[in-house]
Formats: C-alpha cells, sequence, structure tokens
C-alpha cells in the first residue's frame, strides 16, 4: 500500500496577562491603537504597565506520513506533553512582557496573538522535526472569536 499522509491536531488552554504598548508611542497614541489591550487606562493618568488576563486556546496541527504498524502520524500523548511543556510550562498564569523570552527583554515585541503563534511555532519546529513530522498550523484564540492562524511565515 502507498504510504498515506495525515494531519493531526491537538489543543491546549492556558490563561496568561499581557498588555500591548509601543515604547516608540506616546500615550494617546498608545490607547488609540490598542484601546482596551493598551498598559494604559483611560481614567487613571498613572497607570502605565497594567495587565490584564485572557483565556487562550492553543490548536498544533502536524502533517506526516502515517506509521502502518501503528496507524498514527505521531501519537496524540506525546504531542500532548510536547503542547504542556513548551507552551503550558512557559504561558501559563504569566505576566507574559515581564515573564515569557522573547517579550520580556522586547518590549517593543507585541505579545498579540499574532506574534505569540510565531513564538511558540518557534519553540515547538525542532521537536517535531525529531519526530519527523512537519508542523503545519499553529492556530491562537485570545478569546473565543478572535484568533490567529501561524503557518511558518510565508506569504
Ligand atoms: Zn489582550
Amino acid at each position: 500500500m502507498p504510504k498515506a499522509y495525515a494531519e493531526i491536531s491537538k489543543e491546549i488552554t492556558f490563561e496568561a496577562a499581557h498588555y500591548l504598548h509601543n515604547p516608540k508611542w506616546d500615550r494617546a497614541r498608545n490607547l488609540e491603537v490598542f484601546r482596551k489591550c493598551a498598559g494604559y487606562r483611560k481614567d487613571d493618568p498613572r497607570a502605565v504597565f497594567y495587565p490584564h488576563g485572557h483565556s487562550y486556546r492553543l490548536k498544533v496541527m502536524v502533517r506526516g506520513p502515517v506509521d502502518p504498524a501503528t496507524g498514527f502520524v505521531m501519537d496524540f500523548r506525546g504531542l500532548k506533553e510536547l503542547l504542556k511543556r513548551e507552551v503550558y510550562g512557559h504561558f501559563d498564569h504569566r505576566f507574559i512582557n515581564k515573564e515569557v523570552e522573547p517579550f520580556k527583554n522586547d518590549p517593543g515585541f507585541q505579545p498579540t496573538a499574532e506574534n505569540m503563534a510565531q513564538v511558540i511555532w518557534k519553540r515547538l519546529e525542532p521537536f517535531l522535526r525529531k519526530e519527523k513530522v512537519n508542523l503545519v498550523e499553529v492556530a491562537l484564540w485570545e478569546t473565543p472569536e478572535s484568533s490567529a492562524v501561524f503557518r511558518g511565515g510565508k506569504k
């Protein structure tokens, strides 16, 4: 039988806090662009780096050949353990701007769903390559209605 390829995916959720702030912009511009997500507060002129939280949902999809012996592209448990270790372990209950690389060392790099999906891709990719599967898609929901999908950054 010819080798069959398939895609599998796994989802996890985590809770984290962040704010969005461009250090090159003044207070008014940050509030205008980032609104409720800004570290500023409209009603408190002294507020600067105030966080707010999100319940994030992450879905990671990988593609590879279906192993004829197991019927697996990759064991779901292995994928779950990877997400627990490399994503949940770094993001859950964290203040992303202050605690999570690369955001904590690069205040100009916003912890948006788009950028977080990209960071998560970079964390997972080397481990998945070792498992001989290709990372296809990292989708991150910031709210049930808002999500970003990263597919390796190609246009
Ligand atoms: Zn937010």
